[in-house]
């Protein structure tokens, strides 16, 4: 099995580069925000509880953000591994996944932050706003999603850093590069665990 966390502030690049894994590494993507989307566009009674944070751009509680990704894991006994976009967002959601890792006898093999300028990300933001028109794309839920980022989300960082599971990647630059040297940073992390 090969588990991969992609990390890194909203605008990152996660979705592209996931994308490129999943074709790869024929790896089942769980992306906790899609998965949100999804439940609000079907009016299910978890998309109701949580429309209001999404909206915002404010982090959905754990223990909804949990159960929800355990289900997603659950309904896939079959996956040759798992890449997990936008999860986790807090050292409990880290805690979270690892015990649920240890459960079915894997691991989560490597942690991909993507480093991109907060500049950047406004950037790239606004372009997706212009098209796709996400809600929390809008000016003024961008800054939530951003201070969201460094208050909460950046704390999972030395998380895994401490368990030597964390590389960098420069996530500015040609999509192909930089997917280049993320599949570097999944092989060399595959290998120290040999
Ligand atoms: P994303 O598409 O990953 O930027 O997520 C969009 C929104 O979904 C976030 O602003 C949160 O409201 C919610 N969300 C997604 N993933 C998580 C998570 N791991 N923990 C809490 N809230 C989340």
């Amino acid at each position: 099995m090969l588990n991969i966390v992609i990390f890194g502030p909203p605008g990152a690049g996660k979705g592209t580069q996931s994308q490129q894994l999943i074709d790869k590494y024929h790896l089942v993507h769980i992306s906790t925000g899609d998965l949100f989307r999804a439940h609000i566009k079907k009016g299910t009674e978890l998309g109701k509880k949580v429309v209001e944070y999404n909206n915002n751009g404010i982090l959905v509680p754990d223990e909804m953000t949990i159960a929800m990704l355990k289900k997603e894991l659950d309904d896939n006994p079959d996956a040759k591994g798992f890449i997990f976009d936008g999860f986790p967002r807090t050292v409990a959601q880290a805690e979270a996944l690892d015990r649920f890792m240890t459960e079915n006898g894997t691991a989560i093999h490597a942690v991909v932050a993507l480093d991109v300028t907060e500049e950047e990300v406004r950037r790239r933001l606004q372009i997706r706003r212009d098209a796709e028109h996400r809600p929390d794309d809008e000016a003024s839920k961008v800054n939530r999603r951003i201070e969201e980022y460094f208050n909460k989300t950046i704390h999972v960082l030395p998380y895994y850093a401490q368990q030597g599971r964390l590389t960098t990647v420069h996530g500015i630059g040609k999509v192909d590069q930089i997917f280049g040297q993320i599949c570097n940073n999944i092989e060399s992390a595959r290998q120290a665990q040999a």
